[in-house]
């Protein structure tokens, strides 16, 4: 039991402690296992290292967890074709080190990446600090090999047998382990930029960063990085970074440009002027990994920080288009007025994904009430703005019951005949992304 507890949680709410685990060495064990639970009829949950925020890898009472622990070996990398073969529980971080020796570079990077798996990237369709420039996860996955609920292997992309019919690739990515089980993964590799400057800049207001956000990218300018920190962030860092936050700051932008020594040379004045105009005040930059790392702290200290605000914290991860960003702020600050809760912002600014942090006292029935109010307002605002539920961290558990706020009755009704497809029994990570009618989790 004690073993099994270390599967019954991921870095969502949920806990279940699974009725078994199975740590598969090879796609052969793999496709036992599928056949073992089909006959049995026991539902599976695919895990990789449980860092997922949103349940994502939490089982059904009753079911199993296959954990990819044991499949993480890198195959091949290829430096001349650059591309590399991978199983799913190969860290993020570790192909990114292992390629960087052969000046290759693997750009998508959740902050989790030193813990999280590349499988859990692809079911999650995993986005990253680096996304503004680079891409996400899917931008780079080229070909996989899926297990499905059936036992059969099927192969996608750059490994499928024929490549007249149609790629079956996306159809995987974001999927949430809900219609198959990687075992392969061929990713595309990118030459690895020379150099990289970090620079961040802290503003009088959010509109002044967001402005400046959207200026930067007017002018043609593209940095690799750029998150956001507003000014609750701000407040919940003060003292716990070796670096002053100016106390007129209301909100900072941590900016990274790489390339090429002249790509950095013509780009990062033009960034820093772009944050001038906009107010931009006490600006610093770095170029040498330790002056680096200490701009980085501020932002990789967010998320200790937050934790000693409150018992609890709702993660949201909402995405409205960039030029909405600002908005979504303003309206967070309003529903921290209205419900007395203090809802931090920070994120991912290129590309809009904001990280919404309802914070509250979790043995406080009207706080946990008011906090349930504040995320469903966060939702109906980030829907009005043009956005999306979840721009990284998945639907998952957590989001689930939601998903009826974003998409129509029939849309819902066709994902359902998608899984039905791969999945017909309900047996595969049932009760994560939708509720399916014959899902095993009503068993
Ligand atoms: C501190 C922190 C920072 C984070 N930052 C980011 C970020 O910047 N961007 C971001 O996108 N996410 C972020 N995350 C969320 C999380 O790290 C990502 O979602 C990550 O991709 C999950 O990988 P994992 O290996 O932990 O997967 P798990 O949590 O184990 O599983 C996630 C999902 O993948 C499925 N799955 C796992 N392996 C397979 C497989 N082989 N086949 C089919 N399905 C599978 C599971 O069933 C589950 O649905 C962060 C999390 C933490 C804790």
């Amino acid at each position: 039991l004690e073993e099994r507890v270390l599967f019954s949680y991921d870095a969502a709410t949920f806990r279940q402690v699974p009725e078994l685990v199975v740590m598969p060495r090879s796609e052969e064990d793999v496709i036992q296992t599928v056949q073992f639970a089909r006959k049995y009829h026991i539902p599976i949950s695919p895990r990789g290292a449980g860092t997922g925020m949103s349940g994502g890898a939490i089982p059904n009472p009753g079911a199993m967890i296959i954990g990819f622990e044991r499949m993480n070996r890198i195959w091949e990398i290829n430096q001349i074709e650059k591309y590399a073969v991978v199983e799913p529980g190969v860290l993020t971080g570790d192909l990114q080190e292992k390629v960087l020796e052969m000046g290759l570079f693997y750009p998508p990077d959740p902050s989790s990446y030193l813990v999280s798996t590349l499988g859990g990237n692809i079911a999650e369709g995993a986005g990253g600090l680096r996304c503004a420039k680079y891409g996400v996860t899917k931008n780079y996955v080229l070909g996989l090999r899926v297990v499905t609920m059936l036992g059969e292997v099927i192969t996608t992309g750059a490994l499928a047998e024929d490549p007249r019919f149609p790629d079956l690739t996306p159809l995987f990515i974001g999927s949430e382990g809900t219609l198959g089980i990687v075992t392969i993964i061929v990713l595309r590799l990118i030459k690895a930029p020379e150099c990289t400057q970090t620079m961040l800049a802290f503003f009088p207001t959010g509109t002044d960063a967001a402005e400046a956000v959207s200026t930067i990218l007017k002018e043609r300018l593209l940095p690799s990085v750029m998150e956001f920190l507003d000014r609750m962030t701000l407040k919940a860092i003060t003292g716990y970074v070796p670096l002053e936050i100016p106390e007129q700051a209301e909100a900072m932008l941590l900016i990274e440009v790489d390339g090429s020594e002249a790509d950095i040379k013509e780009q990062l004045p033009l960034v820093m002027e772009c944050c001038q105009g906009c107010q931009g005040f006490q600006m610093l930059q770095a170029s040498e990994a330790k002056k680096r790392n200490r701009l980085w702290e501020l932002r990789r200290s967010v998320s200790p920080s937050l934790a000693r605000l409150a018992s609890g914290k709702i993660n949201e991860d909402v995405c409205v288009p960039r030029g909405e960003m600002i908005r979504l702020v303003e309206a967070c600050q309003e529903l921290s007025k209205h419900t007395g809760l203090m809802i931090p912002v920070y994120g991912h600014a290129a590309d809009g994904n904001l990280h919404v942090n309802v914070m509250y006292d979790r043995n406080n029935q009207d706080q946990i009430d008011q906090a349930q109010f504040a995320v469903e307002q966060v939702f109906q605002k980030t829907l009005e703005l043009g956005g999306t539920l979840s721009g990284e961290h998945g639907i998952g558990r957590t989001k689930r019951d939601y998903l009826p706020m974003q998409f129509s009755p029939y849309y819902i009704e066709c994902f359902r005949q998608i899984k039905q497809v791969w999945d017909p029994e309900g047996l595969m990570n049932p009760g994560v992304m939708y509720p399916l009618e014959n899902s095993a989790e009503n068993t």
